[in-house]
């Protein structure tokens, strides 16, 4: 009988369509449904630049140990971890694991350095004047991007570059601990680099900013890079494309998540605003940890942070869309977050600006652009 079912079963396999599948052309992924009635928010955000890179950096301040630890600018997500555990030598070297230490802010460089010290079993209490999903973290668009606005190519020195790959890497592996979770904080997803007018073209200035340095070579080996497409092997109309291999955080999953681990470990967190550094001297704790992001250009008067404005928009969440659009030369970027399809445009004036106000015509423009690739 066993025997029957089993020659049954395989004539039937013998005769069924499936085989044809082996032979079939690939076929180009599902259509991003991009139009501006799709936009179900516009979020804003600060980016803590600064030309000499992160601050990461201990002093004496108000009888307290402090750590600074500031400064990512576009690169806060990507080299978080990476950042922590620089941060942490400098905690080690002044409180013992098993003391209680203060960290201060509840964004990407804050929850971080929390989860760090906690690993490296400090007793962790985290202040912040705002949590998510109110911090600037949460604006953020969620690519691996270690080399977005993270210092001027004046101050990025060989022994910098350096420093800041060892900083890269270690975070990439971090991060790589994070996938395959349920809720999905980081997830790997194929791309397209599209063009008009072919992939070497001179790009257009969008704004006024300092020189940056290149340093992608630095880290190509965890940037897989894909060769042209044919057409038919992508989803636009007309441009050309190129497949890359891109880690993409889902921002809400990943905050979330931290914020459920820290409090797993016995980490507390109060409301608190500090005015000034002499704040610090009324908190039980000996060590501060200074992560407050842009906020340290008014709590300390570091003149030394340049806000940089960002804006996301988030379009309705389309599940069966599983790859981002980096448009080259015409400024928009698209990812395929689980809370939705975010789509990304530098502004004219974000340099310097710390305007929060959103500006929904820009975020418009940008989806009519993504909108042109599909026809
Ligand atoms: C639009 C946009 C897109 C971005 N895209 C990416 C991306 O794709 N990939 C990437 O890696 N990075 C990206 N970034 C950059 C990244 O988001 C930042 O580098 C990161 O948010 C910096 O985190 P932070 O924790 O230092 O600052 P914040 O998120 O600003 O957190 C600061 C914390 O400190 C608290 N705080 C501040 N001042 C005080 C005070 N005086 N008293 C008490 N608490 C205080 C705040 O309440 C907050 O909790 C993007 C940023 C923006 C704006």
């Amino acid at each position: 009988m066993r025997r029957r079912q089993l020659l049954a079963a395989g004539s039937a396999a013998a005769s069924m369509p499936a085989l044809a599948l082996d032979f079939a052309p690939p076929r180009a992924p599902a259509a991003m449904r991009v139009s501006v009635d799709r936009i179900i928010d516009i979020a804003t955000g600060i980016r803590p630049f600064r030309a000499q890179g992160p601050r990461i950096e201990a002093e004496r301040l108000a009888g307290k140990q402090v750590v600074h630890h500031y400064g990512h600018g576009g690169s806060g997500w990507s080299l978080s971890w990476g950042s922590a555990q620089r941060a942490l030598v400098m905690i080690q070297a002044r409180a013992r694991p098993g003391e209680r230490i203060a960290v201060i802010g509840a964004g990407a460089i804050g929850l971080t350095t929390a989860r760090t010290a906690q690993q490296a079993g400090y007793k962790v209490r985290l202040y912040a004047k705002d949590r998510p999903p109110r911090v600037h973290s949460s604006a953020a668009t969620g690519l691996w991007t270690p080399d977005s606005r993270i210092a001027t190519l004046e101050h990025a020195t060989e022994a910098w570059r350096a420093d800041w790959e060892a900083m890269a890497r270690a975070s990439f592996k971090v991060h790589q601990s994070f996938l395959g979770l349920p809720s999905g904080p980081v997830e790997w997803h194929d791309g397209y680099l599209v063009a008009d007018n072919g992939f070497d073209a001179p790009l257009p200035a969008y704004a006024v900013e300092p020189d940056y340095p290149d340093l992608a070579d630095r880290i190509a080996d965890l940037r897989p890079r894909g060769k042209p497409l044919e057409p038919g092997e992508h989803p636009f109309h007309k441009a050309q494309a190129r497949r890359f291999t891109q880690l993409v955080f889902n921002i809400p999953a990943y905050q979330r998540l931290l914020l459920d681990d820290f409090a797993r470990d016995g980490g507390e967190m109060v409301q608190r605003e500090f005015r000034t550094p002499r704040d610090f001297a009324r908190l039980p704790e000996a060590l501060v940890v200074n992560c407050t992001g842009d906020g340290a250009r008014t709590l300390l008067g570091d003149a030394s942070l340049t806000p940089v404005r960002g804006q996301t928009a988030r379009l309705v969440p389309q599940p069966e869309v599983d790859y981002a659009v980096i448009y080259r030369g015409r400024n928009v970027v698209a990812l395929p977050r689980r809370d939705g399809l975010l789509v990304a445009a530098m502004g004219e004036h974000d340099f310097g600006s710390t305007d929060l106000t959103p500006d929904r015509a820009h975020s418009e423009d940008a989806v009519r652009r993504l909108g042109s690739l599909f026809g």
